[in-house]
């Protein structure tokens, strides 16, 4: 590492602190001296609401530690030990969450959908992939298929649009399926797609959202909403007993006060899928390197030639990861990624892939 090491890196958007909205509301619930614990603070109720406002709906609000616990209670909540639930190969209830879905639920199998489906490269389920492994098996010794899990934003940074959401729901509502949304990066989704967020969770048939804070300027902490009531039941004991229930849980969500203020949650996705469209810009045309797909939401995936990633690793101190959702470079961008952090890192792309040629 050389001392000129950049502040600013682009291996997640998990590696920002947290925006000053949530900072400054986070502090807001330290002055209110004493408050009940679990839940049953005026923070918790106040964003609560306020969720329920945003989605304009009666939907139903937790909130837990990080994305792998929403993602696995959520899924837990709508399955018996013997179901199963569909996803793609990408998804990070499969690859990325260390069984916590299947342990969660005693069992539940995830079922991914064929690698060289169509969509697959884009991270997405398609209805037809859907309808294939539900048809797959209807026998006794197969494990029953009962949710479809699909991330919004994709772990390829793909966006699906408020019609393939409402095609993936409508042939789970015709399947029996329950419908779960990993939202780690909900927020970007949005912001790409320019839609309410209704329009594309529970007006468009998803049942339950797991709708990210961390990656969007919040300290810690996610919230699970339910928008479909009757699968909720009992979930609170669920989130207590998984070691998710935050004694102190004005600290989790008072933060999100301030991301649902004057949508400070949208205008942060809006700035990070920004900088992911200007990274993909000045590295596009570069000699060596080959990008997978126009960036929708707040990542570029590129092919680097293998000795340019370990330059820009070893000896630039670039920090990204060159190994997720199967192959590629995933060049992350945050909430908070200046647009100088982004030249500098296009700029040194460009010269070290031009030092090997
Ligand atoms: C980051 C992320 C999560 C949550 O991960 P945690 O580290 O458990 O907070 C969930 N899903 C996706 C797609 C993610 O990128």
């Amino acid at each position: 590492m050389n001392n000129d090491a950049p502040r600013q890196h682009f291996a997640s958007d998990n590696y920002a602190g947290m925006c000053p909205q949530a900072r400054h509301w986070l502090l807001e619930a330290d002055a209110t001296g004493h408050q009940p614990a679990y839940g049953d603070d005026i923070w918790t109720q106040r964003v609560s609401e306020g969720l329920r406002h945003l989605f304009q709906t009666d939907c139903d609000v937790y909130f837990v530690f990080n994305g792998t616990a929403a993602n696995s209670l959520a899924l837990a909540s709508m399955c018996q030990s013997y179901h199963s639930v569909i996803c793609t190969p990408q998804a990070h209830i499969d690859t990325d969450e260390c069984g916590g879905p299947e342990f969660f639920s005693n069992g539940s199998k995830l079922l991914t959908t064929d690698p060289a489906a169509p969509g697959a490269a884009l991270a997405k389920l398609t209805p037809d992939e859907i309808e294939r492994l539900v048809t797959k098996r209807s026998d006794i010794h197969y494990p029953k298929p009962k949710v479809v899990s699909i991330t919004q934003s994709t772990e390829l940074g793909t966006v699906y649009s408020v019609e393939e959401v409402r095609a993936i729901a409508a042939i789970a509502k015709r399947r029996q399926l329950k419908v779960h949304m990993d939202g780690a990066r909900f927020a970007n989704a949005v912001a790409h797609l320019g839609c309410h967020p209704s329009e594309i969770t529970w007006r468009a048939g998803v049942d339950v959202l797991c709708f990210g804070g961390t990656k969007n300027g919040i300290p810690v902490g996610e919230a699970v909403i339910f928008f479909d009531r009757t699968l909720s039941e009992d979930f609170a004991y669920r989130v207590k007993q998984a070691g998710q229930l935050a004694s102190k849980m004005r600290f989790i969500s008072a933060p999100w006060v301030g991301m649902l203020e004057g949508d400070t949650w949208l205008a942060n996705a809006r700035h990070a899928n920004e900088m992911a469209r200007r990274l993909y810009h000045r590295i596009n045309s570069v000699p060596g390197v080959r990008v997978m797909h126009e960036p929708q939401a707040n990542a570029v995936f590129a092919y680097l030639p293998e000795p340019a990633i370990k330059v820009l690793q070893n000896e630039k101190g670039w920090k990204f990861y060159d190994f997720i959702a199967g192959g590629g470079c995933r060049l992350m961008c945050a909430w908070d990624t200046k647009v100088e952090s982004v030249d500098a890192f296009a700029a040194d792309i460009a010269t070290v892939c031009a030092a090997l040629r």
